[in-house]
């Protein structure tokens, strides 16, 4: 399915495009052909700045710029999402928001964490993960070494479900259309599905058995289900072995937690 963006965003040349002149049929005007030829393209050269032949080397793009370039690409199509999961009807979700809840965070990570779905505080601020179980995300992000900003965040719906349900499967497959392209445009080398219905969503989850700390994928990038932090708040005994998933996922993207 298409979403809002979705065109190759090109930028426009200012240089005068090079139109190769009319080459006589006659075969006895060849070389009067190419000679005309050959100073129509020293002129087209000459107005492009350029000294004629031979052609300068090209100056290469720093590869920086290309990167923000395409940061800057990233950013653009997140925010036409963002501004379509504002004004969403797609589901029954939407009679009861306040605010959409999209992300919060750095597209430009190598880590994205997915909730479940927006609560009281994230649907009256806009933001997720803000309440409670946010705080403890944020501590749990510390601990890996990041800033509070330097990784994604996002749910699997975009507007709070009532009394904080989980989403229904319809719901969340509703939201599906901006849940992939979010994912897709970030790219990061790891995703943390916090809670089992996340795992569910991003299809990591066993048919039968454990499914916490069980590497999965999706579309290509390794994804680790864990247990969700308002989970953790109930039951803190459980910490530690998150702690060891949020570990593995370190592993996996080369990275050290710092000594605490
Ligand atoms: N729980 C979630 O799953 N997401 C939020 O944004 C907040 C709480």
């Amino acid at each position: 399915m298409g979403y809002e963006g979705s065109e190759p965003i090109t930028a426009k040349s200012t240089k005068p495009a090079y139109t190769r002149p009319e080459v006589a049929a006659d075969p006895e005007n060849d070389l009067a052909s190419v000679i005309a030829s050959a100073q129509e393209l020293l002129e087209w050269e000459e107005t492009l700045g350029a000294a004629g032949f031979p052609t300068p080397a090209r100056v290469a793009t720093p590869p920086s710029a290309h990167a923000a370039d395409a940061m800057h690409d990233v950013r653009a199509r997140l925010q036409v999402l963002t501004d379509g999961a504002a004004e969403c009807t797609r589901c029954e979700l939407h009679r009861g928001r306040t605010k959409s809840v999209f992300a919060r965070g750095t597209p430009d990570t190598d880590l994205v964490f997915v909730g479940e779905g927006p609560g009281y505080h994230e649907d009256q601020e806009g933001s997720p993960f803000v309440g409670r179980a946010g705080q403890l995300l944020d501590r749990m992000i510390a601990a890996m070494g990041y800033e509070r900003d330097g990784v994604y965040i996002c749910n699997v719906v975009k507007c709070r479900p009532p009394e904080n349900r989980t989403p229904l499967p319809t719901e969340a497959q509703a939201c599906a259309h901006f849940l992939v392209p979010q994912l897709e445009l970030v790219q990061p080398k790891a995703i943390v599905a916090l809670g089992r219905c996340a795992a569910e969503n991003l299809q990591v989850v066993p048919p039968a058995g454990r499914w916490r700390g069980i590497w999965g994928e999706w579309r290509g990038i390794p994804v680790m289900p864990t247990y969700h932090p308002a989970f953790l708040l109930r039951s803190p005994q459980f910490k530690k072995p998150v702690w060891e998933d949020l570990q593995a996922v370190l592993k996996v993207l080369n990275r050290e937690a710092p000594k605490r």
